[in-house]
């Protein structure tokens, strides 16, 4: 092993016998290895980690006599008689009549003639499946085995097993990669030591089993339950070396950087404090704690705060940018939108009224001479306090003290695009705001590299907003009521999935179904239409408009999701909200109920029982962390990830971020421990992790600046 030399910087990847190229196993000729390196079996460590995607439980066995049609049972007999049917659709039939001591019960395998050969009257055999009901009932074998021959009367009392089905592809059948591992696995499995490293008792304190281990037992389980044993194993592993790479990006950002500390006076968080209408929730106060640790130790801060629309962002990063402003630094917003930039310079200057504290606005539409003289004023360090849009992140806009950036990101996961306001010569501390909370656990795995702040309380004193689902068939129900609250003096939004019909789906489409509201269904009413395919100038032009409640009903599509606040809108309507994952439901939800009123969301859609009981989901509450763990739940991580596909972040192969929560922690918090104490890797401490990078996960070497 080449941990002696970690010196150099370029130090030899040391081969070992899991490396060797998988043609050298007995049994694997040139094609096969082939069509094995077709689904990324190339080294023996390769087909080591292929381990099955799915196993079906025969360990509990059934006699026969208690089998129903209906059932999934796994039975034990001797066969009686066997024998291959033919079909009038020319299908052939293998049939085995099987019998324990309970009864007999007829073993179907439609297609299968070959087994004729296979299985022979007298064996022994275990066949696990669905009961169904054929001529009388019926057993159709998803898996068997032939669990002993005629004479062979040694395996009388045999019990029960899982069976084990791996990824496999059209060269690489099942049975391929099943007669490897019985051939092979024994041998290989005492050379997984090699990428052991962890200790025995870190190990014994995190409750995982060594590698041996939980490889034979994930290849081969007695029972379920030591499946998962040895898949929670593969999962830290993952973990593990996932957040060694955060928490080395992290060190890079916070700690090898230096930061600012910030010093407090009080000077203007107390005033800020003393006139605000209202007292902080115990979750502002929390988070507020936390950023300000951050802001006054020397390491930089690289924090993400989430919070629910609604949740009290805003308030939080005014104090945050006050806390700069009293070390005598510059403090800046930036926002996704025009109008959104608009919206919070608005509230801010009133918060900060009474303190007779200065702050200005930069956006691009601004005209000429007044941008220059905002940005004169911000780059003579006269402006404290700044807020704009992208606008901000141009060269044009110099900071002579930048000690804090804001970026308010409501977009979905779009948390990296903006960091680049943190950029800036003085290191300033950085804090991302996100309106869409995800659960904890995909957080800390998508952003291992950020420090998490969460605002899981809502102010007091907010009206639930009434979630309602219908069918098209009541639609008319749906725009009376948007009617109403517009003749009280209210405002709605309509979202609909898309612009234009898309080929195979008769979607109603934005453009023409806002004709269709404007002339026939609310021809009283004044009607705007936003959507993705026009310029940013003409969207804003038409969300100003509803902003200033010249427009009463917005049809969008979800552009509206990010970048409008108006207080007034009551009503949101959702067609094909099937159409919709249920955290941007929510997101598009949190558009209205921002005012005192009464407010409601309407989700019209026509998708079956299995998104009517989607939907419910968000109809029974407005926890959109509750939210985001179901959307989790069903759409599933890949699902989730898939957005998130750019360059190192790897797809979870082991880890299930429902399941796995406690064990991510755990590795997150190892990962930077071991990252704080030596960043390079190089001491002899971390001599096995960076082997088993160099082996394992050689991609990601380069990032320790070690390879
Ligand atoms: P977010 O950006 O998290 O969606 P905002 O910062 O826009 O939420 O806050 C929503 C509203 O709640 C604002 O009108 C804000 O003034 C108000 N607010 C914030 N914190 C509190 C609080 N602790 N008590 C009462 N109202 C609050
Ligand atoms: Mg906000």
């Amino acid at each position: 092993m080449g941990s002696s030399t970690t010196d150099e910087p370029l130090a030899p990847v040391s081969f070992s016998s899991l490396d060797r190229p998988i043609r050298f196993l007995k049994g694997v000729g040139p094609k096969r290895a082939e069509a094995l390196g077709r689904i990324r079996i190339i080294t023996v460590r390769d087909l080591l980690y292929h381990v099955p995607r799915r196993y079906d439980d025969a360990s509990t066995i059934s006699p026969i006599a208690t089998l129903d049609v209906g059932m999934e049972a796994t039975v034990i007999g001797r066969v009686r008689s066997r024998g291959t049917i033919p079909t009038r659709s020319g299908l052939r039939i293998f049939q085995a009549v099987v019998r324990d001591d309970s009864g007999m019960i007829t073993c179907s395998w439609p297609g299968q003639p070959w087994l004729d050969r296979r299985i022979r009257e007298g064996d022994l055999l275990l066949a696990t499946g669905p009961v169904r009901f054929y001529h009388g009932r019926q057993l159709q074998p998803r898996e068997h085995i032939v669990l002993a021959r005629a004479a062979d009367t040694a395996a009388d009392g045999a019990r029960g097993t899982i069976f084990v089905s791996y990824p496999a592809s059209e060269d690489v059948p099942q049975w391929t990669l099943r007669r490897l591992f019985d051939e092979h696995l024994e041998t290989l499995l005492p050379l997984s030591e090699e990428d052991e490293y962890l200790g025995d008792s870190e190990r014994r304190e995190l409750g995982l089993p060594t590698l041996p281990e939980a490889l034979g037992r994930l290849h081969r389980p007695d029972t379920l339950e030591q499946a998962e044993f040895g898949r929670r194993r593969l999962a830290f592993d993952e973990l593990y070396f996932l957040q060694l790479v955060q928490a080395r990006a992290r060190w890079e950002k916070a700690v090898a950087t230096p930061g600012i500390a910030h010093g407090r006076t009080n000077e203007f968080i107390r005033p800020l404090l003393e006139s605000l209408p209202f007292e902080l929730t115990a979750a502002q106060s929390r988070v507020l704690r936390e950023i300000v640790a951050d802001m006054t130790s020397s390491q930089r801060m690289n924090r993400l705060l989430q919070g629910d629309v609604g949740s009290g962002k805003t308030v939080v990063a005014l104090f945050a940018m006050l806390l700069a402003v009293e070390g005598g630094w510059q403090a800046a917003l930036m926002a996704p939108t025009e109008l959104l930039a608009e919206q919070h310079a608005g509230r801010i200057r009133q918060w900060l009224a009474p303190l007779a504290l200065r702050s200005t606005l930069i956006t691009g539409s601004a005209g000429a001479a007044e941008r220059r003289k905002n940005l004169a004023a911000v780059a003579a360090g006269t402006v404290p306090i700044v807020i704009g849009t992208h606008a901000l992140i141009q060269k044009a806009v110099e900071f002579p003290r930048l000690g804090l950036a804001v970026v308010d990101e409501q977009h979905r996961f779009g948390v990296r695009q903006r960091m680049a306001l943190g950029e800036d010569a003085s290191n300033p501390d950085v804090l991302v705001m996100s309106a869409t909370p995800i659960p904890r656990s995909l957080a800390l795995a998508l952003y291992g590299d950020l420090d998490l702040s969460v605002l899981d309380e809502l102010p007091p004193g907010r009206k639930a907003i009434s979630t309602r689902l219908y069918s098209p068939a009541r639609r008319e129900d749906v725009y009376r009521l948007v009617d109403a609250q517009v003749a009280a003096g209210r405002q709605a939004y309509v979202v609909f999935p898309l612009v234009d019909e898309s080929e195979k789906v008769d979607l109603l489409s934005a453009t023409r179904e806002h004709e269709r509201l404007a002339r026939d269904v609310l021809p009283e009413r004044r009607v705007g239409l936003v959507h993705g395919q026009l310029t940013t100038e003409e969207r804003e032009r038409v969300m100003r408009a509803f902003a200033r409640g010249e427009v009463d009903v917005l049809v969008a599509t979800s552009v509206v999701e990010v970048g409008i606040d108006v207080a007034n809108a009551t009503v949101m309507v959702v067609e094909h909200a099937e159409r919709f994952g249920l955290s941007q439901l929510h997101q598009l939800r949190g558009r209205v109920g921002r005012g005192s009123d009464e407010s409601w969301c309407l989700l019209i859609s026509e998708g079956g029982d299995e998104a009517a009981k989607r939907l419910k989901v968000l109809c029974e509450t407005s926890d959109g962390f509750a939210i985001a763990r179901a959307d989790l739940r069903i759409r599933g991580q890949g699902d989730l990830f898939g957005e998130q596909q750019h360059g190192t972040r790897p797809v979870l192969r082991f880890a299930d971020l429902l399941s796995d929560e406690r064990l991510l922690a755990e590795a997150r918090q190892r990962a930077r421990s071991l990252v704080d104490a030596d960043p390079r890797l190089e001491k002899a401490q971390s001599a096995r992790v960076r082997g088993v990078l160099e082996r394992r996960y050689a991609d990601r070497l380069r990032l320790f600046g070690v390879a």
